[in-house]
This record gives C-alpha cells, structure tokens and sequence, in this order.
C-alpha cells in the first residue's frame, strides 16, 4: 500500500500540523503551484483513471472525461480567481464607527480530512481537494474502499506528485474513517449517504470540527405540459441513467402531468434506444452497479408498481437494464428509499399543487427539476418549495457551473462547494476592526453619570 498504514494516522496528521505551522500554505503563489502540479498529475494519469473507472464501475470513457476529468476545468476557475479571494475585503461601517476601518482576512483552517464516496469517486475526492488547496490548507483524503481501483490511483498520484505532510492518502473502509474521525481535524468535508453523515457529525462534535456535508435523497423532477418533449426526454434519459442512476443528484422519480403522461413514457422508450440500443447490456456507454450487495437492494425495488420499460437483469455483471415503473404507491420502498441506481418510478399529478404537496411531506432534497416554460409555474415550484438546488428544463448540468455553490439544505447535506464556494468552505472568515489613535469620544467610558441620553441618542 503506496499510502499510510491505519497505525500512522496520528503520525501524519503530526506532521501536517507541523507543516501547516511553516506558514508555507499562506503563500498564495504556493497554493496556485500545488493547484497547477494536481492538474498536471491527473492529465498525466489519464489513461489510468479511465481504466480505475471501467474497472469499478464500468464508466465508459466518455462519462469519465465528463464527470471524472472535468475536475481539471475547476482547477483553471479556481487559479483564475484565486489572487482576489485571497485578498482581505474591506467592509462598511456605520457612521458612529467613522474613526475605524474594517477588514474581512480570509485565513486557512489548517488540516481538514476529506471523506468521498464510490459513485463519482474521483471528481468527488479531488473537487473539495481544489478548494482545501485553494483555501491554504493541508489535506488527509479518505477515498471510498468501494470504488477499490479507484481508490488505489488517488492514492498513486497523491503520494508521486505531494509531500505527505502536505496533502496524503488514507485508503480503507469503516475502520479506516472512524480511525482518522477520532482524531482532531479543523474540518471534515464528507460525500455520502445522510445515515453516515449523521455518525461523521457525532464523531465531529467530540472535536468541535466543523463539517461540511454532502448527502443524498429523493431528487424530484416535476414534468409539465409546456415543454419541448423530445429535449426533455432526452436530457431525462441523460441525467437519470448516466453512471447507471448512480448519481446523487440523479433524478430520483418524476413527477408527470397526467395529460403528458403518455407521450412521455413513450418518449423515454424511445431515448432509451437511441442510448443503448435494443439491448443495454451489450452497450460499451451504459455502466454497471458498483457491488452485489447494491445490485440486490435495487433488484428488491423492481418488485414495486408494474416494470413498463426495462426490468431485465443479470447478476453475474451486475446489471441492470434502464427501467420505468410505473403505478408505484408512495408507501412502496422504491418511493421511500434513495433509488441511487437505473429504476425511475413515475407518479402523475393533475394539479401542480399536488406535485408541491407531495415534495413539502417529504425531507428536503439536494436537487429538484423542473420542465416547463410556464414562468409563473416556474416561480411557483421556486416559491413554495426548498431543496439544495434547482435546474429547470434540464438535469445534472447544474453541477457544472462553478459559480453556482453546490450543496444540500435538511437531510441533504449541510454546507456547500464548487468554485469560491469551496474557498469559503475551507476559509476562515477572520474580522479586523482597526481604530485610530486621532480621536478618543468618551461617551463608552465610566463613569457613566449623566451619558445615558447619549447613549439613547446614538443608539435610537
Ligand atoms: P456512504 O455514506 O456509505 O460512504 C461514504 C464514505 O463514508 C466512504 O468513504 C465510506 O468508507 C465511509 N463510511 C461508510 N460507513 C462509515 C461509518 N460507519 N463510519 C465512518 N465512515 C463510514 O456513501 P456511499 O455509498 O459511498 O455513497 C452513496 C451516497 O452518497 C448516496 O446517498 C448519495 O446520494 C450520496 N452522495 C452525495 C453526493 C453529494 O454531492 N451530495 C455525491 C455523491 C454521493
């Protein structure tokens, strides 16, 4: 193992610390260096990140450049811009505060542990690294045991092109993670599932560690009449079976219009086939499940409402074709759990109220769709609905624009990231209020005898 044996957790997170102390992370000329050595480390491992992915997950190429790679477009954001978040804003003050000057200095944490997931396991490791880096901190990655090969190349690269006592590797499972939880960090940036989240945030509280986290949920996606039907299915298709479902942000059921019923279902049938072609097995684009233990959990969910397209499975490959179901009960697992694989339910609505209705009874998701052009339809969903985020007439593409801060409200996570998002979230906000020395009112100042009008004057 290229990385730190479980018995050397402390050891390096000594060594981090004492790293940190040198002030070398300060420099903001150090952290763009780093920046540009990680993006030239992923270009140059390229071939074997590909490879890490078909072997976890069966990630075609193209997916992997798409949602894997891409991270490197990040890179270029955050280097761009990273001179001025750096710099110390000034901030106004009111006008009894005229003899003073205020300052907001942004100041790294000092070392934060980042805790991924299997299903996008490389962007989701190395995009809060951006930030960390950026924000001038010292970083402990803990890749996902799930996503093995996966694991074994961040940890290559980490450990070819970084000092350990700067940025390293903790690869394992469960007992790697509460190992590294027992101890100390300034903050954890956790991607996962909402029950583990929930122990990442006891474990943190013993600490006082703030944390950043990332969950999941039933991710909504409302389908009106107003719509171009041939995009819509087609960017449905995209966003719900990329990577097999296995997507957070994935949308997690639909929700149809019952006069459009019909036409959508049909037109799903038909992206589905200009996707995968008449059998999605045999397609080199469409992914697998990453562990038999998923597979088994999704293949429960096919026994809920009727399978109207797809069903078929194979559990040597762990596969699953792309399924729509439909007449599921709201009480069905499938429409209780996460799905987080290639099974969308269909529920319709004949007042929009209803759609609402049934996304308010539910926790809080991480992301919700919504195809209309209907504008006051549109300001009504935004209106009376909270969720982490929204993206009208299209799916997943929200995650790609780094200037929109990525991240859940509720049980879909705490915090949020991407481009000067992730710099705050690895920043501390320090305030500095400075006075001068060319005046000195007395009114604050004991005794207070008689400065009590004053006082009222200037506070009323
Ligand atoms: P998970 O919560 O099972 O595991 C995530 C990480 O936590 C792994 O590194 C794992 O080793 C570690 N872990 C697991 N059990 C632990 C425990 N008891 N104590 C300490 N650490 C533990 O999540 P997963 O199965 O890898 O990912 C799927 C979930 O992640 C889904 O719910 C999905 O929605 C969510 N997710 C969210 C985002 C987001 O950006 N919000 C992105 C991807 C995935």
């Amino acid at each position: 193992m290229i990385t730190t044996e479980l018995s050397n957790v402390g050891e390096i997170i000594q060594n981090q610390r004492e790293f940190f102390k040198t002030g070398k992370t300060k420099d903001v000329t150090f952290r763009i260096e780093q920046l540009k050595t990680l993006k030239q480390a992923i270009i140059e491992h390229e071939q074997a990140i590909v490879e890490a992915l078909q072997a976890d997950l069966h990630k075609p190429e193209v997916e992997t450049y798409i949602t894997e790679i891409s991270v490197v477009k990040e890179i270029d954001y955050v280097i761009k811009h990273l001179q001025n978040w750096s710099k110390p804003k000034k901030a106004s003050v009111s006008w009894d505060f005229f003899s003073y000057s205020a300052r907001i200095y942004p100041e790294p944490l000092g070392v934060v542990l980042i805790i991924g997931p299997w299903n996008y396991p490389f962007q989701l490791i190395i995009s809060p690294l951006i930030g960390a880096i950026a924000a001038g901190n010292c970083a402990i990655l803990k890749p996902s045991e799930i996503a093995s090969h996966t694991s074994d190349i961040v940890a290559k690269i980490i450990a070819k092109h970084f000092d350990p006592a700067y940025i390293a590797v903790v690869e394992g499972g469960v007992e790697a993670s509460q190992k590294l939880l027992a101890e100390k960090f300034d903050h954890i940036f956790f991607t996962g599932g909402t029950a583990v989240g929930k122990i990442i945030m006891a474990a943190a509280a013993k600490h006082l560690t703030p944390v950043t986290l990332e969950l999941g949920g039933k991710s909504p996606c409302i389908v009106d009449t107003d719509i171009n039907l041939e995009h819509t299915v087609r960017r449905i298709t995209w966003g719900k079976f990329i990577n097999s479902g296995q997507t957070c942000i994935a949308p997690d059921y639909l929700l149809v219009n019952k006069k459009i019923k019909k036409d959508l279902i049909d037109g799903l049938a038909k992206s589905l086939k200009e996707f995968y072609g008449d059998n999605p097995i045999d397609s080199p684009d469409y992914a697998r499940i990453i562990s038999q233990k998923h597979f088994e959990r999704l293949v429960n969910f096919l026994k809920d409402g009727e399978v109207i397209i797809g069903g078929e499975n194979q559990p040597s490959e762990r596969y699953i074709a792309p399924t729509v179901i439909d007449h599921v009960s709201l009480e069905d697992p499938v429409m209780q759990e996460e799905i987080f694989g290639p099974i969308l339910p269909i529920i319709e609505y004949t007042d929009i109220a209803e759609a609402i209705a049934l996304i308010n009874s539910r926790p809080k998701p991480l992301a919700l769709y919504l195809f209309s052009q209907d504008k006051n339809l549109q300001k009504r969903v935004l209106q009376e609905t909270s969720s982490g985020g929204v993206c009208i007439n299209d799916t997943v593409m929200q995650v790609g624009v780094s200037s929109l801060p990525f991240g859940g409200v509720g049980d879909s996570g705490i915090g949020n990231y991407h481009g000067k998002a992730s710099f705050d979230t690895f920043s501390h906000k320090k305030s500095v209020l400075q006075n001068s020395f060319w005046l000195d009112l007395k009114w604050r100042y004991a005794p207070y005898q008689g400065k009590l009008p004053i006082i009222k004057k200037l506070l009323g």
